[in-house]
């Protein structure tokens, strides 16, 4: 019977490897490639094994920093490039440049017929459209041919996947010369079937500059025709979003998009807020405070009426008059400027516009 002592673990408790059993651990740490074999790894205490799978993949994280094609990629968007966006002789590729990413992405994932996204400029039958949203970095999001749209729900990079070409294109719109295009299709092929992986710095919501390749990742693999992009708090549906990580402790180092990915929310501002509070209050006003029912914006303040001797905090207040009418509005949108919230006026006072 195997000693179980009690070991002191490297990594922290894993609640998706501690609850497997022995048996699932050993396979695992096997395909993960941990450096034991299976009458090696048998000998080895639970604790032991659950470390040694952990460690595996720290140092593939790390050697994937320096060696991007040693750290295997695991969502393949398709596994070849159909036959109808290959290029037919005489015809075209056009590489359809989109500064205004998020949209961009929402309206592929969305499928939406008058999604605007526009054809590419003197664009004939026959001729291919490449995509490219202008995220940081850039990705390849969808090839088009006629009425077809292949979408690339791994993204590629645009300026990794023009090395794995060889060709030297500048950023934006523009219709690709004969003999790059051909090049850059063939890269794409070859990418769609061995992927070479795609790294980017680990997300960090708070960061001034996050990943947003991760975003149009999050968007095209979460966004449906049939489903539009929720918050993954509360469920209302966004048009625009924030993208909480979970692993923020991880931002310095490089990770494959796809587990960044795996590792995000889309959030709307309120839920986001609520999940970085730091004190009971942020907590209060992220969860209680309402949204304007015109714009949709959650910059909103609570008015607050009569003479008061102390000035409210400007932040969360605006002052209503010190004489209240029959029907005043409680809020107050910075957003768009209208107010909001109508109730009859009781007793005059400071009041807390959260208890109405
Ligand atoms: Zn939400
Ligand atoms: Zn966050
Ligand atoms: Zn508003």
């Amino acid at each position: 019977m195997q000693n179980e002592y009690v070991v002191p673990r490297l990594y922290p408790f894993d609640p998706a490897l501690d609850r497997l059993d022995r048996q699932a651990l050993i396979s695992l740490a096997v395909t993960t490639g941990v450096g034991y074999a299976q009458e090696e790894l048998r000998e080895l205490t639970r604790n032991e094994i659950i470390d040694a799978i952990i460690g595996a993949r720290v140092t593939a994280e790390e050697e994937a920093e320096d060696d991007p094609q040693a750290y295997e990629p695991r969502l393949v968007a398709s596994p070849t490039l159909p036959s109808g966006f290959e290029m037919a002789p005489g015809r075209s590729l056009h590489v359809v440049w989109h500064d205004d990413w998020p949209h961009a992405a929402l309206a592929l994932a969305l499928d939406d017929p008058d999604d605007s996204l526009g054809a590419a400029e003197r664009e004939r039958d026959g001729d291919v459209v490449m995509r490219i949203l202008a995220s940081n970095p850039p990705v390849v999001a969808a090839l088009e041919a006629g009425d077809e749209r292949l979408p690339l729900v791994r993204p590629l990079s645009w300026r990794q996947l023009c090395e794995r070409a060889d060709v030297d294109l500048p950023d934006g719109s523009q219709r690709v010369p004969v003999r790059a295009a051909r090049a850059l299709l063939a890269a794409l092929a070859d990418e769609i079937e061995r992927p070479g992986g795609f790294f980017l710095v680990a997300g960090d919501c708070r960061a001034a500059e996050p990943a947003t390749a991760v975003d149009v990742a999050v968007v095209l693999q979460r966004a449906t025709p049939e489903e539009a992009l929720t918050c993954a708090m509360c469920d209302v549906e966004l048009d625009s979003w924030e993208l909480h990580y979970f692993r923020g402790e991880l931002r310095d180092i490089q990770l494959d998009i796809q587990d960044q990915v795996d590792d995000a929310a889309a959030l709307c501002v309120r839920c986001h807020r609520l999940s970085h509070s730091t004190s009971l209050e942020d907590f209060r006003r992220a969860l209680l405070w309402p949204r304007c029912p015109q714009c949709g914006s959650d910059d909103v303040r609570g008015i607050q009426y009569g003479l008061l001797t102390v000035p409210p905090d400007p932040e969360r207040w605006v002052m209503g008059g010190c004489v209240m009418g029959v029907v005043n509005p409680r809020w107050h949108c910075d957003g768009c400027e209208t107010r909001f919230g109508i109730f009859v006026a009781g007793p005059l006072g400071p009041q807390d516009p959260r208890r109405y």
